[in-house]
């Protein structure tokens, strides 16, 4: 029998909560039931090995509304006791519904979630810019407040308003890769690297330690794929491909392209900044590393996609 491939999905914050949801459990828990579904169809392939990873920018806002609004009652939680909160609470719901839908698959249902920290760079120049948007939009006026009462870098964001923002440095490596790898050997699902994982520094004397920053989730995910000698990188996101000219009336969907030609449209600007370029950049990076494909579709297209009937794949 065909040794199982290692393939690692990445789930978008759309997957667990979409735009406009106020964000309560039972939603939250209603998303996953529909990611989780998707995610058994996979598994009951026979086929793969699975790290399942997710986005956190919802849940991770509203922590942070949640902490700012009882400002006068508890201390706030800095950015990275964020990260691992959402992490464990999102995990929790990922290990739970997938189990439950596996058991009732007749599959075997093994699944941890892994509290991931990612080690950064203290010098990366990331921290001299922020770039990446969280928390809730604020108006002019409140942006302004912000910036001078708490020394937060606001910017407007995509037009609808003004956001905080924070550093989003590389991921050089993730420190729970041996386990991970480890678990995955010994036949566990694993859910690890949540949010991009929780951003940490290492020090001189080689002690970690957490950091106000918010590493890509694309980039992370594509750093967790390939330490770990993953064979498949599935993005899976709220478009069925990547499109050239996006947005534009030749707007057109990529059915399958090689690590050049993603490069060449990563030049000429195709790509969403934030958005569709990390996952193209990690995409290109995981496949010249030596693995074997990575996907980007949308959630309910996974399975076709794997087939190589739906979505956007890059080979070398
Ligand atoms: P996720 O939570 O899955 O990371 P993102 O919003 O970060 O979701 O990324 C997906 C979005 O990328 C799409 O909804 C789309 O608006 C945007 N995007 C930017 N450029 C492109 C492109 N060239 N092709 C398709 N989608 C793109
Ligand atoms: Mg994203």
């Amino acid at each position: 029998m065909r040794e199982e491939e290692i393939i690692v999905v990445a789930l978008g914050g759309n997957a667990i909560l979409q735009p406009g949801q106020p964000g309560t459990v039972e939603e939250q828990l209603e998303n996953v039931d529909i990611a989780c579904r998707h995610l058994t169809e996979i598994m009951s392939t026979g086929k793969y090995k699975m790290v399942i990873t997710h986005g956190n920018g919802p849940q991770v806002g509203n922590l942070l509304l949640a902490s700012e609004a009882a400002g006068h009652i508890i201390p706030p939680i800095p950015l990275d006791v964020c990260g691992a909160a959402t992490q464990g609470m999102m995990g929790y719901m990922i290990q739970q519904t997938l189990a439950n839908h596996l058991r009732a698959a007749g599959l075997r249902h093994y699944i941890t979630t892994v509290v991931t920290q990612v080690i950064v760079d203290k010098n990366d120049p990331a921290f001299k810019r922020p770039t990446k948007p969280i928390g809730p939009f604020y108006d002019f006026a409140e942006g302004e407040r912000l910036h001078w009462e708490r020394g937060w870098e606001v910017i407007e964001d995509s037009k609808r308003g003004y956001r905080r923002v924070v550093p989003s440095p590389k991921p050089l490596a993730i420190q729970e890769t041996r386990i991970i790898r480890n678990m995955l050997d010994n036949g566990e699902i694993v859910i690890a690297v949540g949010g991009g994982g929780i951003p940490v520094v290492r020090e001189k004397d080689k002690s970690l330690r957490g950091i106000e920053a918010v590493i890509d989730k694309d980039l992370a995910v594509g750093r967790l794929a390939e330490d770990i000698d993953a064979d498949i990188l599935m993005v899976l996101t709220d478009v069925e491909q990547v499109m050239l000219n996006y947005g534009e009336v030749d707007e057109v969907g990529i059915n399958r392209m090689t690590v050049d030609e993603a490069e060449n449209y990563l030049k000429e600007g195709h790509f969403g900044e934030g958005s569709m370029k990390p996952k193209v950049e990690a995409g290109i990076s995981f496949v010249k590393a030596g693995g074997e494909k990575t996907i980007i579709t949308a959630l309910n297209k996974a399975v076709e996609a794997l087939e190589g009937k739906a979505g956007t794949i890059i080979i070398a």
